[in-house]
């Protein structure tokens, strides 16, 4: 890299593996000079993401759960003690029971509607306040989405529904923290299999779906979303916030089935 990033500290939530969106953003920003935090959630994830920080020369900073308050509180006072500020936020986190990511989308509980909207939505919400004040100098937040929050995915379901209030709360976060220089952006990601992926029923399918039928006849890598991640963090993007920008190969421009797809 050439040191775009070079003087600047970000936390990174959502590495759970090598596989991760979270760690494509995090190796590109790296790359790129950045200093890194990871965070895992719970004891297993604690030993595949402490290698992962150390390959980055990253560091860890806990446990942290979006459903846990003492976690968050735990992480933002060892990024404080840490670094005394932070310059941008990267978060990777959604979750719905795998149960409802087959079938209907009428038949979601109310419990897993809450639960989604909680971790998925509301988190993101939740770790923009708790940031914002150790983003003194301006900074760059940023989150994960997928199309099924514009039109109806097969099986994405109640994660489409929760996509779409995410996106509609980057453009409030972007209103409230403009003024302080804080930009508030996603990424609308084309398919990739990843761990919280493989919940989705016939993901194998979707993916060979977008590969026939995207202008660029491919599915996007964890790398290709990393660096344009690195686009909306770093100050090449010091103009642009409340945006969602797809890097799905194109997929989203698309309205039909490709003539020349083959049955799949
Ligand atoms: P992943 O499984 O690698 O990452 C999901 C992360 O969410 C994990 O690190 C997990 O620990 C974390 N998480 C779940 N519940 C949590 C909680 N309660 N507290 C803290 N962390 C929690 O999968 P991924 O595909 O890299 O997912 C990252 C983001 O990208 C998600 O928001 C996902 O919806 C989004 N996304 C994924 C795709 C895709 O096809 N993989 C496409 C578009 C958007």
């Amino acid at each position: 890299g050439n040191g775009l990033m070079a003087g600047k500290r970000g936390l990174i939530l959502g590495v759970a593996n090598n596989r991760s969106i979270a760690w494509g953003i995090a190796k590109a920003c790296a790359n790129e000079g950045a200093e890194l935090a990871l965070t895992y959630q719970g004891e297993p994830l604690k030993k595949r993401v402490e290698p992962l920080a150390d390959e980055l020369g990253a560091i860890t900073v806990g446990h942290l759960d979006v459903t846990d308050p003492a976690s968050m509180d735990a992480v933002f006072a060892e990024i404080e003690k840490r670094w005394g500020k932070l310059d941008f936020l990267v978060h990777a986190i959604a979750f719905s029971d795998k149960n409802e990511l087959d079938g209907r989308y009428i038949e979601t509980s109310r419990e897993n509607f809450l639960r989604s909207m909680d971790i998925s939505v509301y988190s993101f919400t939740e770790i923009a306040r708790r940031a914002e004040p150790l983003m003194s100098d301006g900074g760059s937040m940023l989150t994960l989405t997928y199309y099924g929050a514009e039109k109806v995915m097969p099986h994405y379901n109640v994660m489409g529904v929760a996509k779409a209030a995410l996106e509609a709360s980057v453009r409030y976060l972007a209103v409230d923290l403009g003024g302080k220089n804080i930009r508030v952006n996603a990424i609308s990601a084309g398919p990739i299999k990843t761990l919280a992926a493989s919940g989705i029923g016939d993901f194998r399918y979707i993916l060979r779906w977008n590969e026939y039928n995207s202008p660029l006849k491919r599915v996007v890598t964890t790398d290709e979303v990393g660096d344009s991640g690195l686009y909306l963090l770093s100050h090449l993007s010091r103009g642009v916030t409340g945006e969602v920008l797809h890097v799905d190969s194109g997929y989203h421009v698309v309205g039909m089935k490709a003539v020349d797809a083959p049955d799949i």
